[in-house]
């Protein structure tokens, strides 16, 4: 069961690199770290979501095992683990994508100029009774 005893092996490690996010960031109560769920996992590298049992806010941790040690970057999330795992599986934002956006972006100013030449403030204009 070599392969059963390498999960466990790599459990382990993951284990004890989430040690290094000891506390809640918000509430410092301490984690039980093992309420926790893996999103990904690439190349001895782990997404980890972890929820605090105390406040109920939620981290994202990046946990990296390598030949050279372990480290783990954490952030503050207002996402489940459901969601943040199929956030995480979306397709990247391309170039396109974002000059896509700006030309979005460029359109509504041009609406909104256009529209305050058509309409402009209220004051500038009697009430109609
Ligand atoms: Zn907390």
């Amino acid at each position: 069961m070599q392969f059963r005893d390498e999960n466990k092996k790599h459990h382990n490690q993951l284990l004890e690199g989430l040690k290094l996010m000891r506390e809640c960031p918000m509430c410092k109560n301490e984690y039980k770290i093992e309420r926790f769920s893996v999103l990904d996992e690439y190349h001895g590298a782990h997404l980890v979501h972890i929820v605090c049992p105390k406040c109920a806010n939620s981290i994202l941790a990046l946990v990296t095992i390598s030949q050279f040690g372990m480290s783990s970057v954490g952030m503050a999330t207002d996402l489940s683990a459901e969601d943040a795992k199929k956030i995480f599986q979306l397709d990247a934002i391309t170039d396109d994508d974002v000059l896509d956006f700006h030309t979005m972006l460029k359109n509504i100013q041009t609406h909104i100029f256009v529209s305050k030449k058509v309409f402009p403030p209220s004051s500038e204009h009697p009430v109609r009774s």
